[in-house]
């Protein structure tokens, strides 16, 4: 392909763009990670991740994408046959479901049409059912990347108490920490997964498990066979600054300047605020595009990307390549049961009002040059809804000079 002058638009519903001050920082020269150095530069991180997880406990790091830290979540609470339950509400639900009968474990799916988000009902009257607590822990993924819907967690933990079920609630974060709303502890999750590419501004290859001291203390008897995700041995030399290995100095660089704008200048409850923003605009552009969300309950709809319907006989495929060659932009693709069928417009991690001008143009255009149906306009009506917002708000800067 010839050159493609310009930045590419990375609008994928992660890995998200990384912004030029943590792509500098990453930069920096390793350094010994036996070093006191090293354990400084931890030891910030392992701190500002508890903020992010709104967590008391202890974070744990792994140099690995986001499955490394699904599969320590099951290995380090779970033994072999033990019995999990699962809910088909997506194409990553369904991975961490096949990795759990990879290792061994009994799965029991609660079925979904992928368009709507875990059903708490279903799950009471299940773990009602189970008066023999063979059930040990029940795996939701919070934000479904593959369908923008995210479930409801409090909901969920709340089924579990009502029943006075005894059952770990693990939970899958990956597109979800730091950009829409997450709370570790408050929610009485007991694992949380989350990676390091989406919401927190970061090149892939970082993953994270927030644990519970009832997660800890599952982890005591736990027998599934570990030894790289093993958290005993992490979780005792971190709290030095240090790994068991060798750790991705450099990413953790980029992870401890992530945290400072995250936390410290932006403020996450603005991260969030500003998610929410972009996803409502973007579904205001798609509905006046003429297309169909594909997440149908608006409780559910992510703030971290908007899943969007093609007409029937037209290819999401082959209007994303149009996209690409001519605005160089990636849009995310559908995945499995949703493939062809459903495109997906990334708005998390570093981003803003006129970058999601931007995506929404490349879509809109894209759209044209594809000869898919719709209607103009969709962008325009983005916009005004941000405009008006940012007067409502009285967020808008007004020229100082005067
Ligand atoms: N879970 C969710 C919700 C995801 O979006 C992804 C990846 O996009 C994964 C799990 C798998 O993570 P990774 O690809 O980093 O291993």
């Amino acid at each position: 392909m010839a050159y493609q002058p310009g930045r590419h638009f990375l609008q994928i519903p992660g890995p998200t763009n990384v912004p030029d001050r943590v792509l500098h920082a990453i930069e920096y020269p390793t350094i010994d990670h036996r070093s006191a150095k090293f354990a400084s530069l931890a030891l910030a991180c392992f701190e500002g991740l508890k903020a992010v997880f709104k967590t008391r406990e202890e974070v744990v790091i792994f140099p690995s994408s986001g499955t490394g830290a699904w599969e320590a979540a099951l290995v380090n609470t779970l033994n072999p046959g033990d019995k999990v339950l699962a809910f088909d509400s997506g194409h990553f639900a369904g991975l961490w479901v096949r990795m759990a009968k990879n290792l061994g474990l009994k799965v029991e799916l609660i079925p979904g049409d992928w368009r709507r988000g875990a059903n708490a009902v279903e799950l009471e009257a299940r773990l009602l059912e189970d008066r023999g607590h063979e059930i040990r822990a029940v795996m939701v993924v919070h934000n479904e990347t593959s369908t923008g819907v995210t479930s409801d967690i409090p909901a969920v933990r709340k089924a579990i108490d009502s029943t006075g079920h005894p059952a770990l609630l693990l939970v899958d974060t990956i597109s979800s920490l730091a950009s829409i709303d997450y709370r570790h502890d408050e929610w009485g999750v007991d694992v949380t997964v989350a990676g390091s590419q989406k919401g927190l501004m970061l090149p892939p290859g970082l993953s994270f498990n927030a644990v519970s001291a009832k997660a800890i203390a599952a982890s005591q008897h736990s027998t599934l066979p570990k030894s790289y995700w093993r958290w005993d041995e992490m979780r005792e030399i971190n709290r030095k600054g240090f790994f068991p290995y060798t750790p991705s100095t450099n990413i953790l660089y980029g992870l401890r300047e992530a945290l400072k704008m995250l936390l410290d200048e932006e403020g996450l409850e603005n991260v969030f605020r500003r998610h929410d923003r972009h996803a409502e605009a973007t579904r205001r552009a798609v509905r006046a595009w003429g297309l169909e969300v594909f997440a149908l309950n608006p409780a559910e709809f992510s703030s971290s990307l908007t899943a969007v319907l093609m007409p029937e006989g037209f290819n999401e495929a082959e209007f994303r390549e149009v996209v690409l060659r001519n605005f160089n932009m990636s849009l995310g693709s559908g995945l499995s049961k949703v493939a062809g069928k459903v495109f997906r417009i990334g708005h998390l991690g570093d981003f803003n009002d006129l970058m999601l001008a931007g995506t929404l143009s490349g879509v809109e255009m894209g759209l044209e040059l594809a000869g898919v149906p719709h209607r103009k306009g969709g962008v325009l009506e983005a916009l005004s809804w941000l405009t008006a917002q940012a007067k409502e708000a009285g967020t808008q800067v007004v020229a100082a000079t005067r």
